[in-house]
């Protein structure tokens, strides 16, 4: 029970990362607020201590919307997730700007606006741990994701960045760097780069949600306390 007592906000819940995220932190005690863009995909969950949020993650007043709820509810917001994204491939020449905008709406802007709305809150408990998900690509560059890749540059420096300005309020901020994990976002490359790319991971397996999770787990919980400003990689030793 790592997390007894802690309240979450996860973006992005309704599957994937994000799913195995709520149900690792549940397990563990926390309050957890799923965020999900589709009204009533929750419907079937019967848990009190996950509770529905549908907003889409672009929308600023319904971000604030969220975080005002979630104060009001439950007096404090110790952890907040941004772990929904979007990823659309192009090689050079090909790469759509319009598209390209839409992935920094999503990956960049909306965990710069969910990132501001609960510091605020978090600043006054002085306490709070924010936990950015990123991408290996980030960082390393990916043919083929260009947009891609530097939103998930850009959330590298975000947290960064965040992670010093907020030290003082003993907020911490950090940031997970998945290689290719099972969801339905990395079998969207289709069956046959599945397969290739496999033989890139030196653990000859691709990363399940749950490993990420369970890096989120240790990030929220007291384990990490002394820990932020931190970019990690969870990628079985993968070469891109
Ligand atoms: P999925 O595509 O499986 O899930 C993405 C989640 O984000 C869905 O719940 C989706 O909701 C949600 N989402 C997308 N856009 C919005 C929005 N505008 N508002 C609210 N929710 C939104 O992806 P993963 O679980 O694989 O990815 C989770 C995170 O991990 C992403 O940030 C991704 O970039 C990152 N990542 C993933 C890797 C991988 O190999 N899978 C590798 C590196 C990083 P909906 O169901 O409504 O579409």
């Amino acid at each position: 029970m790592l997390l007894d007592g802690k309240v979450a906000l996860i973006t992005g819940a309704s599957r994937g990362i994000g799913k195995a995220v709520v149900e690792l932190f549940v397990e563990n005690g926390a309050v957890v607020y799923a965020n999900a863009r589709k009204e009533g995909c929750f419907s079937n969950i019967k848990n009190k201590k996950i509770i529905p949020l549908y907003f889409d993650v672009t929308d600023s007043l319904a971000c604030k919307n969220a975080i005002m709820q979630i104060k009001k509810e439950q007096g404090h917001i110790d952890c907040l997730i941004n772990n929904a994204g979007i990823m659309k491939d192009a090689l050079i020449g090909m790469v759509d700007m319009s598209i390209s905008k839409q992935i920094f709406e999503v990956n960049v802007f909306a965990v710069m606006e969910l990132l501001q709305l609960a510091a605020r809150i978090m600043k006054k408990q002085n306490n709070g741990s924010i936990i950015n998900i990123a991408s290996i690509v980030g960082e390393k560059g990916n043919s083929g994701q260009l947009a891609y890749s530097a939103s998930k540059g850009a959330v590298t420096a975000m947290t960064k960045t965040a992670a010093k300005e907020l030290a003082p309020f003993n907020i911490r901020v950090n940031a997970i760097a998945p290689g290719m994990i099972d969801t339905d976002m990395f079998r969207s490359i289709g069956d046959e780069r599945v397969s290739e790319n496999l033989n890139n991971i030196g653990m000859k397996r691709l990363g399940t949600p749950e490993d990420i999770a369970k890096t989120c787990l240790f990030l929220a919980s007291d384990l990490s306390d002394y820990i932020t400003g931190q970019i990690i990689t969870v990628d079985g030793s993968t070469i891109i």
